[in-house]
């Protein structure tokens, strides 16, 4: 995990506890001299459900881990759930507990129990009694239809498997907004549909999402915005509906023409 010691947020806006989910104004973030976003602002409301694609490069997983501090950023602000995304790291751990992430690798704890995985941190960042915590384990286990595969070790389930175990575990620390980067971009194909069903019936329950996903399916089965990321900038931002069939950009179309 990198260092956040030399985030800077300028400009925080004030809000309160009723504003927006996300509030991303003006945010530069480089890598050296590398300029990786460029004055990106997205508003995502509660329960809204948000779809950002883009060539691979365009900053999409950078966007997102800025949103839970895993990476610092430059200029600009980012505000989560009223909470400003800064240094100081009482306000990140505030900012982390809210945000659930899930990664293209599931990053399951490899020695411990699918059950272990989804007590660990409801048990040590919770403080929830040990029982309390198995309870709701097993209650979004099945909610992933895996109560089966709690004592197995996540080598003995497949990706899919792993994956949904990965949301349930998010889900176990009760995020008020979930983040997903490709989530079904390393699974073997059969295993994609039961990975995206866990998802659409996650957003069924009115969860706040941000999914980097090119399943465009799923981008018009689910998401009320989509968002278009090409070298660092937000390129476009549109229904489904319009996206799909009335790209505002050439640099959209040309991408839509990809992978289409
Ligand atoms: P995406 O998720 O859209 O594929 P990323 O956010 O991963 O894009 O990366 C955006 C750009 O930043 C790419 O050009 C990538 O090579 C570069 N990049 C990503 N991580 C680092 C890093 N830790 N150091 C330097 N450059 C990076
Ligand atoms: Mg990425």
């Amino acid at each position: 995990m990198s260092s956040t010691a030399e985030t800077i947020a300028r400009d925080t806006p004030a809000t309160t506890a009723d504003g927006p989910a996300v509030l991303i104004s003006g945010l530069y973030k480089w890598y050296g001299e590398f300029q990786v976003l460029a004055d990106v602002n997205l508003e995502v409301a509660r329960g809204e459900r948000i779809v950002i694609c883009g060539p691979s490069g365009s900053g999409k997983s950078t966007l997102i881990r800025c949103i839970n501090a895993l990476e610092p950023f430059q200029r600009g602000s980012i505000v989560v759930d009223g909470v400003s995304v800064t240094d100081d790291l009482k306000r990140i751990d505030e900012v982390r507990r809210e945000v659930g992430m899930v990664f293209q690798q599931f990053n399951l704890f490899p020695h411990l129990t699918v059950l272990e995985n989804c007590t660990l941190a409801p048990i040590h960042v919770r403080k929830m009694p040990r029982k309390e915590a198995e309870e709701i384990a097993m209650r979004y286990l099945a909610r992933v239809r895996i109560p089966e595969q709690a004592h197995k070790y996540p080598a003995q389930l497949s990706g899919g498997q792993q994956q949904r175990v990965a949301i349930a575990r998010s889900l176990c620390m009760a995020p008020k907004i979930m983040m997903f980067d490709e989530p079904t971009s390393a699974l073997d194909p059969e295993m994609v549909k039961e990975v995206l069903d866990t998802m659409v019936s996650l957003a069924e329950t009115g969860m706040t999402m941000l999914c980097v996903t090119h399943e465009m399916g799923f981008a018009r089965q689910v998401a009320d915005r989509v968002v278009f990321m090409d070298e660092g900038q937000i390129v476009e931002i549109n229904t489904p509906a319009e996206f799909f069939t009335n790209p505002r950009h050439e640099r959209t179309r040309t991408f839509l023409g990809q992978i289409l």
